[in-house]
C-alpha cells in the first residue's frame, strides 16, 4: 500500500507552499487507499518550538489533511538513528573520523587557494581502528568518489550527479547525536513511507539521502519532488506578495474546500479543469499531473475558486466553518439568534460571496437588530417623498402573502401608482431594511426577514 507523509520543520509558521506539499501526499494516499503520515522534523532544537507546532497542526487541521496515526516526532527516535550510524560504522559503510573543526577549516583554505574542491576529504576514511587516538569523533558515511549517481523523479525525470560533488557526511556528531539527513531516512524507512512528495528545495539532499539507503540496502521510496511556488511576477513566493503562512489565508475567511482546490491546482493539473470536489482531487491527483515549472500564485483565481466552492456548500456545513473562521480570528462566533437568520439567509448570500467576511458583510441586514441606523450612502436614499412611500407600503405588506411574486407586484404597484420605476424604490427600501447602499436583493431580505420585521423596518424609516 501507498505511504506518503508531511515532514515539516517546526521552525517556523506553516508556509502555504508546505501546505499544498501536506495536500499532495494526502490526496495522494486518499486516493489510493492509503496512508498519510505526519512527523514533526524537531530535531533543530534551537530553532523548533512547540507553539510552531501547534500552528502546523491547527493549519492542517484547518485544511482538513487528516493524518493516520500518531503524530510522529523525529528527536524521539534519535536513539534508533544513532544505532544506524553505528551499525553503518560496524559492516564498513562508515568510519569515524577525528579530524577538528580546526582541521577541516584548514583543509578548506588550502582547496580555496588552490581552487580545488572544498568538499572535505577526511584522512581517517581509510585508516585501521589501531591508529585511532582516544579523542572525540564523528561517524561519517564512506562516499563513492567516482562515478555517477542518477535518481529516477517523477517529476524531475532521471537526475545526474556526478559522486565527486557528494562528500563523506557526517551521520553521527561527536556528541552522539544524529544529523538530520540520516533522521528523514531511518524515520521513511521505519515508516515505511513508499513515496516522498517535497519541495525540489530537497532535490539536492535526496542524493546525500540516496547513500543511507545503498548502505543499509534499503528499499528506496519513489521520490517526486515538486517545483516551489512562485509570485505573480516570477519570484519565490514571499511576504512582499502577501500573505504566506496557511493562517493568514485561514484568517483572511477563504474556505477550506476552496483553498484544497486551489492549492492542489497549483502545480499539478487534470486537464482543463479548475474546479473540483475533494472527491475528485482524490480520484484524480496523480504524480504525472505535476508540472515541471513553478506555478504562480493568482490570488484572483483562489476568489473565484472559493466563490465556486461557498456556492455549493452545505448551508449548516457553512456556518459551521464560518463559526470557527470567527473563533479563529479571536472574534465572537454569531449568537443563536444571528446563526439562526445566517442559515435563513445563506441562500441568498452564497452566490456572489468569495470568503467569510463576504458572507458576513451581506449578512448584516440579518445579523443587525433594530433599529438599522443607515449608513451615510443608504441615509441619501432616503428623502422625503420615498420616506412617505415606504409608510405607504406598510399596510400593503399587512395583507400580502409572504411570497416572492406578491410581494413583487405589491411592491411595483406601489411604485407604478407614483410613476416610479421599481428599481427607483430599491434604494429607500435597502436604506431601510439594511441600511445600506448594497445588499442582497430587497425581495430576498423581505422573505429572510419575514413579515413583522419588514414591516417594523420600514415603519422605523418612514417616521
Ligand atoms: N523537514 C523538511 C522541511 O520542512 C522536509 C523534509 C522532507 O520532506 O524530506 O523542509
Amino acid at each position: 500500500t501507498v505511504v506518503t507523509r508531511f515532514a515539516p520543520s517546526p521552525t517556523g509558521a506553516l508556509h502555504i507552499g508546505s501546505a499544498r506539499t501536506a495536500l499532495f501526499n494526502w490526496l495522494y494516499a486518499r486516493g489510493r487507499g492509503g496512508k498519510f503520515l505526519l512527523r514533526i522534523e524537531d530535531t533543530d532544537k534551537a530553532r523548533s518550538t512547540d507553539a510552531n507546532t501547534q500552528i502546523i497542526l491547527d493549519g492542517l487541521n484547518w485544511l482538513g489533511l487528516d493524518w493516520d496515526g500518531d503524530v510522529s516526532s523525529q528527536s524521539d527516535h534519535a536513539t534508533r538513528h544513532a544505532e544506524v550510524a553505528h551499525a553503518l560504522l560496524a559492516d564498513g559503510h562508515a568510519y569515524k573520523c577525528f579530524s577538528t573543526q580546526e582541521e577541516i577549516e584548514t583543509f578548506r583554505e588550502k582547496a580555496r587557494a588552490e581552487k580545488s574542491s572544498t568538499l572535505f576529504r577526511s584522512p581517517w576514511r581509510d585508516q585501521p581502528d589501531s591508529a585511532h587516538p582516544d579523542a572525540p569523533y564523528v561517524i561519517r558515511i564512506k562516499a563513492p568518489r567516482d562515478g555517477q549517481t542518477t535518481l529516477h523523479d517523477e517529476v524531475q525525470g532521471d537526475v545526474t550527479w556526478s559522486n565527486d560533488q557528494l562528500d563523506d557526511m557526517v551521520l553521527l556528531r561527536s556528541d552522539g547525536t544524529p544529523v538530520y539527513m540520516l533522521a528523514v531516512v531511518v524515520d521513511d524507512h521505519d515508516m515505511g513511507v513508499t513515496h516522498v512528495i517535497r519541495g525540489d528545495d530537497h532535490l539536492a539532499n535526496a542524493f546525500r539521502q540516496n547513500l543511507i539507503y545503498d548502505a543499509m540496502g534499503w528499499d528506496k521510496p519513489t521520490l517526486a519532488h515538486i517545483p516551489l511556488i512562485f509570485g505573480p511576477d516570477g519570484k519565490k513566493l514571499s511576504k512582499r506578495h502577501g500573505a504566506t503562512g496557511a493562517a493568514e489565508y485561514q484568517a483572511m475567511g477563504y474556505p477550506a474546500a476552496g483553498m484544497r482546490n486551489y492549492l492542489a491546482r497549483l502545480g499539478w493539473s487534470h486537464g482543463d479543469d479548475e474546479f473540483f470536489t475533494d472527491a475528485q482531487a482524490k480520484a484524480w491527483f496523480d504524480l504525472s499531473g505535476i508540472g515541471k515549472s513553478p506555478a504562480r500564485f493568482d490570488f484572483k483565481k483562489l476568489e473565484n475558486i472559493c466563490g465556486q466552492h461557498i456556492a455549493i456548500a452545505d448551508d449548516a456545513a457553512l456556518l459551521q466553518e464560518m463559526q470557527d473562521y470567527l473563533r479563529a480570528k479571536g472574534e465572537t462566533p454569531l449568537s443563536d439568534a444571528q446563526a439562526d437568520g445566517m442559515l435563513r439567509a445563506l441562500y441568498c448570500l452564497k452566490e456572489r460571496a468569495k470568503t467569510f467576511p463576504d458572507l458576513i458583510e451581506k449578512a448584516q441586514f440579518i445579523l443587525n437588530e433594530r433599529p438599522i441606523v443607515p449608513d451615510e450612502k443608504a441615509a441619501k436614499n432616503l428623502d422625503n417623498v420615498s420616506r412617505g412611500i415606504l409608510g405607504e407600503l406598510t399596510p400593503q405588506l399587512q395583507n400580502a402573502s409572504w411570497s416572492r411574486d406578491i410581494l413583487e407586484s405589491v411592491v411595483s404597484s406601489v411604485a407604478a401608482s407614483h410613476d416610479m420605476k421599481l428599481g427607483k424604490l430599491a434604494g429607500p427600501l435597502r436604506a431601510a431594511l439594511a441600511g445600506r447602499a448594497v445588499s442582497p436583493s430587497v425581495f430576498d431580505m423581505m422573505l429572510v426577514l419575514g413579515r413583522d420585521e419588514t414591516i417594523a423596518r420600514l415603519q422605523d424609516a418612514s417616521t
